[in-house]
């Protein structure tokens, strides 16, 4: 995951739920991609190591447990860029230039972010993979061709070198699009977050200013719950109650602010312990670096190893 600094409900829900069940039952790596924030966020790279601390404190305070998986900074771990060189000169150009996202994020972020690194991303990505001879990533659909280019890369190296890397599969996630505050996807750029951190009065004050459904303007005009962003979080986080809300949204009974009101206290409940333990780890930051600078230490040793393994099939001292 890159760095974007604090996380929010969408995150939460979207992907470290899903992060810390692969724990169980798998050997899981997650990466700090802070070289990969880079490619967007050159102009700004002395954020990066605040935002990678804001990050792994949501991780942990989510219940992300060290010792069940290995949380690593990808700059720390050198032998990743040292193999992105090593793989980049079997790529061809073409095909990092016909991966979907290119193009889009070009037109969406503007030419000034299509520099060397950009394009080379899916070469970095995998050797993000590759180096710990991963066999299953986690994606959603929209990212399968970025596993494919992964897949190609791998076969183009075991094929000139020798069966070396290992050709991972998709373990595809059901990524819930979980709304943000005016219906659209949650995404810290469309400023329509619930923020994990946020106190407990400033959660309630952004719930307030949710979008509902837009037909229901009075207490007793009939709602569509399903179009609803506060409902998609009420059956989250107040899920007991979801069929007898969804019932008197529909007959008039139940009006926005009541239900808005009710969803902020189901929410602030929610992410309660999360909370908890984010406070906790906040006053101890020393202890968020260790974690890190472990999980970083056991990578290494394994990246080490698969380069030395790289090089040699490859003839080189
Ligand atoms: S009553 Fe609740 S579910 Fe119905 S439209 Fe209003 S906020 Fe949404």
């Amino acid at each position: 995951m890159r760095p974007t600094g604090r996380m929010h409900v969408g995150h939460l829900l979207g992907a470290l739920n899903n992060f810390i069940a692969l724990t169980d039952g798998n050997d899981c790596f997650y990466e700090i991609a802070d070289l990969h924030a880079l490619t967007t966020k050159f102009e700004q790279s002395r954020e990066i190591a605040a935002d990678v601390r804001e990050m792994v404190t949501d991780w942990l305070a989510a219940g992300l447990d060290p010792e069940a998986c290995t949380i690593y900074l990808q700059s720390h771990v050198p032998e990743i860029s040292e193999m992105a060189v090593l793989l980049s000169m079997i790529v061809p150009v073409s095909w990092l230039e016909r991966v979907p996202t290119y193009k889009d994020q070009i037109n969406a972020l503007g030419a000034e972010i299509a520099t060397h690194g950009f394009l080379g991303y899916p070469v970095l990505q995998t050797v993000d993979i590759a180096i710990f001879k991963a066999d299953g990533v986690p994606v959603g659909q929209d990212q399968l061709p970025h596993l494919e280019i992964c897949r190609e890369i791998v076969r183009r190296f075991n094929y000139l070198y020798g069966p070396v890397l290992i050709e991972p599969d998709a373990i595809l996630s059901q990524t819930p699009l979980v709304p943000g505050t005016d219906g659209r996807k949650m995404s810290k750029s469309y400023g329509n977050t619930l923020m994990l951190a946020d106190t407990d009065a400033a959660t309630t004050a952004r719930v307030k200013d949710m979008f509902t459904d837009p037909e229901k303007i009075r207490k007793n005009d009939p709602g569509h719950p399903e179009i609803c962003p506060v409902f998609y979080l009420q059956r989250i986080v107040n899920g007991g109650n979801a069929d007898s809300i969804a019932h008197r949204c529909r007959a008039g009974e139940l009006g926005c602010v009541e239900d808005k009101a009710d969803m902020a206290r189901h929410l602030n409940a929610f992410l309660a312990p999360l909370r908890e333990r984010r406070r906790a780890l906040e006053a101890r930051p020393e202890a968020v670096d260790e974690i890190i600078a472990q999980g970083t230490k056991k990578a290494r040793a394994i990246a080490r190893e698969t380069l030395a393994e790289v090089k040699a099939a490859m003839g080189l001292r």
